[in-house]
């Protein structure tokens, strides 16, 4: 199993390949309340590795928080509080540049395969075996055209990493590349089983993780952000309960829900826990 500590990815029983690789390719911490998103990718590239060391050169400008490779195997470049340079030009339900509240996840696949008279390659030459071949339409063309599969231990992996990032950010929603960027980028394509790990995440019928829990060994924070919003409800949508708090403020915190956390100063109300050192 994975858990995040710090912001970090690690394996807590030896079970998932887990490694934290940094790049210097990312931007400024996230501000309060998010990242809210996560944003699936395919590299488009050779392996795990040619991919991780793509993304970890400052040339490219670019980067995602994490890359899975084929076997599951998890290499995390960019802590979940600070943003990633992944989505470029995008917009999603009228919000712009995702980069701004998103989690990148690139995934090790090929993406969009070409047909030759024996069989299908990548762009690069590589032969695809035939059982490693999705073919379908990508939502934006109509054409059936050939992708290589993502592997089911790829798969599983996503959906346990978005699993456990909804546990520590508010994460309400997970979208494709071509989603946010629709005639720019096709990653992560048809070959991706989006419905499938959308219905399992997040229907909300049946919620089958608790979210309310009070800690017991967690009973004090420091704000970290320069000046901390503090409100009414657990919601960015609910209503200020004072003048923000300014970096240094000591809270006592008495419960967690959701992402935030109910905290006391003088007075009581809620903030987002990224911007909170707890100890
Ligand atoms: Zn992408």
């Amino acid at each position: 199993m994975i858990t995040i500590k710090d912001h970090i990815l690690v394996s807590n029983d030896g079970s998932s390949s887990v490694s934290y690789d940094p790049t210097p390719n990312h931007g400024t911490i996230f501000r309060d309340g998010l990242p809210d998103t996560v944003v699936i990718h395919y590299t488009g590239g050779n392996s795990l590795e040619s991919s991780v060391k793509w993304l970890q050169n400052p040339v490219s400008k670019a980067s995602a928080h994490l890359v899975v490779g084929k076997k599951g195997e998890i290499v995390q470049l960019i802590p979940f509080n600070q943003k990633a340079w992944h989505a470029g030009k995008s917009e999603w339900n009228g919000r712009k540049n995702l980069n701004q509240f998103s989690i990148g996840i690139e995934i090790d696949n090929a993406g969009l395969l070409e047909k030759r008279a024996d069989g299908f390659y990548t762009f690069w030459g590589k032969r695809i075996d035939n059982s490693q071949v999705v073919l379908a339409s990508h939502k934006h063309d109509k054409r059936e055209q050939a992708w290589e599969a993502f592997t089911e231990k790829q798969i599983v992996t996503v959906e346990m990493i978005i699993l456990e990032l909804k546990k520590h950010y508010p994460i309400k929603e997970i979208v494709g590349h071509d989603d946010i960027a629709p005639g720019r980028k096709i990653d992560p394509g048809p070959a991706f089983p989006f419905q499938k790990i959308k219905n399992r995440l997040f229907s909300t019928r049946n919620e089958d993780v608790p979210t309310d829990t009070t800690p017991k060994d967690l009973h004090y924070g420091i704000v970290v952000a320069d000046y901390l919003n503090i409100r009414t409800e657990p919601s960015r949508d609910s209503q200020m309960a004072s003048d923000p708090l300014p970096k240094g403020t000591k809270l006592r915190i008495i419960e967690r829900k959701n992402g935030w956390l109910r905290v006391k100063v003088e007075l009581q109300g809620w903030v987002s826990q990224s911007w909170v050192n707890q100890f």
